[in-house]
């Protein structure tokens, strides 16, 4: 299965070999490793010795599978095929039918205890899981049965991680996440989650480098996501976070605040209750504001459980905690009545410190608006 898959890419080798190290100490950081790693993430990477991946998928629309072929960072675009050995995913499997279970039991004998099962997708419970079956048996048994041999196992996506779209009520198949399932038929191999619909590729990539390179898995939070990747909220990240912090909202699609860039908590986005990393590695790699928020759409939380897919789309979040910001400019200042007292001081502060000249600052500021110019 390997060798067939292996012709998609193998790009790494094209990569100089400066360029990968640098690559690897950036990893390194956003691991929130010492960036001395680079070197250890290299040769883990690089090893002949590749950990083999069982991906299984049950209730799902492969869009996670698609973020990872589709990353269009070069190197890690190939290091999903080069570096780990990807013994069977239905999605890329050349073969099918009998010849694609023969590889699939085949491959669980050959690594039992080491290989690392990817889940996508959602499992059904309901009606003893028969909403979901593959080569005639359903999801349920093939986790129950791929699970408990597997060395770890990773859930990526909402579906997997807490049960996604397919779990929206009235929920019904049944759909439940793989670490629920491992709770209750008493399977004991660990679970990182890794949710987002679709979830960033870099998440799932960087926590396969992590375990390449420690052998063991990361940090993870109560959900049991990495900490690396979902310690913050989006809110805490996002670069329309001063137009909250001042009081500046966009209150329709299209409106004037919209179009100025201006927060969008007031079309129900759901950042102060979500936690990611979307505004700080954005997707696609093609530059700045390619995430949901930087286009223009709230975010509608879609990797946190209990809000994506389950709280109306347009609702306002309900706000974890709130970092406090270190001042608060008036939610809706009068209109022509020259700059108040502490904008102009602070516009005055800033300026003086740069070029020294405060008083005139604060004295053109309030002249500008007593002249008609709005206060900024
Ligand atoms: S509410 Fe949404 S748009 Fe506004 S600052 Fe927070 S995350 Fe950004």
């Amino acid at each position: 299965m390997n060798q067939r898959i292996q012709g998609l890419g193998n790009r790494l080798a094209e990569v100089s070999r400066r360029d990968f190290i640098k690559w690897c100490s950036a990893a390194a950081v956003y691991l929130g490793l010492p960036a001395g790693m680079g070197e250890k993430i290299a040769e883990a990477a690089t090893a002949p010795q590749r950990p083999p991946v069982l991906w299984l998928s049950a209730q799902e629309c492969t869009g996670c599978g698609e973020t990872l072929l589709r990353a269009n960072h070069p190197t890690l675009e190939t290091l999903i095929l080069d570096v780990i050995s990807l013994e069977y995913y239905e999605t890329l499997n050349t073969g099918a039918g009998h010849q694609a279970e023969e590889a699939r039991v085949e491959a669980m004998k050959k690594y039992e205890g080491q290989y690392i099962l990817v889940v996508d997708g959602s499992i059904p419970v309901k009606d003893d899981g028969i909403y979901c079956k593959i080569g005639g048996k359903t999801a349920l048994s093939l986790l129950e049965e791929m699970g408990s041999k597997a060395f770890a196992t990773i859930a990526i996506g909402s579906c997997s991680s807490w049960g996604g779209v397919p779990s929206a009520d009235p929920n019904p198949t049944g759909a439940t996440p793989v670490h629920q399932i491992f709770k209750d038929k008493g399977i004991k191999t660990p679970v990182v989650n890794i949710p987002g619909c679709p979830p960033n590729p870099y998440n799932f990539l960087g926590t396969v480098l992590y375990f390449l390179t420690l052998k063991k898995l990361p940090e993870l939070d109560a959900e049991l996501r990495p900490k690396f990747a979902y310690g913050r909220l989006i809110h805490e990240n996002c670069e329309r976070r001063p137009h909250f912090d001042a009081g500046r909202f966009a209150k329709q699609f299209g409106d004037e605040g919209h179009r100025q860039g201006h927060c969008l908590y007031m079309l129900g986005c759901k950042g102060p209750e979500t936690f990611n990393n979307c505004p700080a590695i954005l997707f696609n790699d093609v530059g700045s504001g390619a995430w949901p928020v930087g286009t223009g759409h709230p975010c509608f939380g879609c990797s946190e459980k209990g809000v994506g897919f389950h709280a109306p789309l347009h609702s306002p979040a309900r706000p974890i905690y709130v970092t406090p910001p270190t001042l608060y400019a008036s939610v809706f200042p009068e209109q022509g009545k020259g700059a108040s007292g502490t904008a102009a001081a602070l516009a005055a502060g800033i300026a003086g410190a740069v070029i020294g000249a405060g008083a005139a600052m604060a004295k053109n500021l309030g002249k500008s608006s007593e002249d008609g110019g709005e206060e900024k």
